[in-house]
């Protein structure tokens, strides 16, 4: 429309990443592709079961399933899985929280929406305070969340060189405490989409510290986390305290499309969320926490990412990872540790293109990946690593992965 609103421009209108997923959306319905691009998880059969069986369960329930698919929930949640949430992590994890500190959003996408912009932007005393995120590459769906310009901030990390062609990012904390702007958040995914790097329990003691020092929430994106879904491959500490937002999500463990998002918080941001619930969606989706929560009363959600879905990244992590070794054998590439999430992050540090540019070529090769530029937003200089680097869904058939890598391989040495 004519003098679109502010909001239309922002988003309504085009955005880099709106354009890619139409170009990945054109390309995937013309013919046959190998798709490593998406953020689909993948499909574990086991798992599937254990949705239909408890679905069955639900429907010859008539109580049960009547209730579930014929109320509003409260703008915080069903109170049964409430309820569930609470004691699971108290008992598993000592959080020592109450129905005060949980709130239930349509999937962890919109309680990121609504956190980014309760915590971050300008407040009533006229000050614009930043969201930072400590480390970039970072999830690209956080880079057009804001209603306001010019909100984040990131930095680069320091890289460092593991050998046989593996690295790590880390957190360059010189860096952070050097930052002078005026903050309202910090925000890390862990793991982390699109890299697969899980930030150690020191680095993030480290902003944790950091930000109680600075009076603000540290929130830690946990969608493929412990305890579910547990797509992580080293042992961690899972914290949570006043300062910390934690926010998970049901997608991960295979209920994507039920868009359940769980945020553990302070009372004050649960309220926030809550009413921000009340106005914009009335209720949050229930079918989710009506599936779920017995499964978290008796252990069955923990035992299933412990015994079914972590078992199952792990190996197709393992997999890709030597298959990519096989075919980028005399290119130069660094593939990040594969510590977590659905994703492989490769580095080629002496491509002669932009990845951007990669994309294009591979695309008309019949395979599709993610180009790494769209991942380094909030960052105030250009970075020429950010144009070296890709994104690859390993989560899919092994048939299209082996393909996808074999067909990579070939083009860069091509090039
Ligand atoms: N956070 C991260 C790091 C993600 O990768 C995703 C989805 O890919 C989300 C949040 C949003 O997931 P959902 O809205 O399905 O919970």
């Amino acid at each position: 429309p004519k003098n679109r609103t502010l909001f239309t421009k922002r988003f309504a209108g085009k955005s880099g990443i709106g354009e890619l997923m139409d170009d990945l959306g054109q390309a995937m319905a013309s013919g046959d592709k190998l798709m490593l691009g998406g953020g689909n998880p993948g499909y574990i059969p086991e798992v599937a079961t254990l949705w239909r069986d408890r679905l069955n369960e639900m429907v010859n329930s008539s109580n049960e399933i009547d209730s579930v698919l014929g109320n509003y929930d409260t703008p915080q949640g069903n109170e049964n899985f409430i309820n569930s949430i609470v004691s699971f992590f108290n008992r598993h994890f000592n959080f020592g929280i109450t129905r005060e500190n949980v709130v239930i959003t349509n999937g962890s996408q919109c309680a990121m929406f609504n956190l980014l912009n309760i915590l971050g932007g300008t407040g009533e005393d006229g000050i614009k305070r930043k969201v930072l995120f400590p480390l970039v590459p970072e999830y690209i769906g956080y880079a057009d969340l804001h209603l306001e310009d010019d909100v984040f901030l990131s930095l680069k990390p320091i890289i460092e060189d593991l050998g046989f062609n593996r690295y790590k990012y880390r957190i360059d904390r010189d860096n952070l405490n050097k930052i002078k702007e005026n903050l309202g958040a910090l925000c890390v995914s862990r793991p982390t989409n699109p890299t697969g790097n899980v930030l150690t329990d020191d680095e993030i003691d480290f902003l944790h510290l950091f930000s109680k020092k600075r009076g603000i929430p540290l929130i830690i994106d946990n969608a493929y986390g412990a305890p579910f879904p547990q797509i992580l491959f080293k042992d961690i500490t899972l914290k949570w305290d006043e300062n910390i937002v934690l926010s998970m999500s049901l997608s991960k463990i295979g209920l994507p499309s039920t868009r359940t998002g769980i945020v553990v918080a302070n009372r004050e941001i649960i309220l926030a969320l809550s009413r921000v619930n009340a106005i914009t969606s009335l209720a949050s989706g229930s079918l989710g926490q009506g599936i779920t929560y017995p499964m978290l009363d008796d252990d069955r959600l923990i035992n299933i990412s412990k015994n079914l879905v972590k078992p199952f990244y792990q190996k197709r992590s393992n997999l890709t990872l030597e298959l990519m070794d096989k075919y980028f054998q005399g290119i130069d590439y660094k593939v990040h540790v594969s510590e977590g999430a659905l994703f492989l992050w490769v580095w080629f540090p002496s491509l002669p293109i932009t990845s951007k540019e990669l994309y294009t070529i591979l695309k008309e090769k019949n395979v599709l990946i993610i180009p790494g530029n769209y991942f380094f937003f909030g960052l105030k200089e250009y970075w020429d690593h950010s144009d070296q680097c890709i994104r690859i869904n390993y989560s899919g058939e092994e048939r299209v992965v082996k393909e996808g890598i074999r067909i990579i391989g070939k083009t860069i040495k091509g090039l």
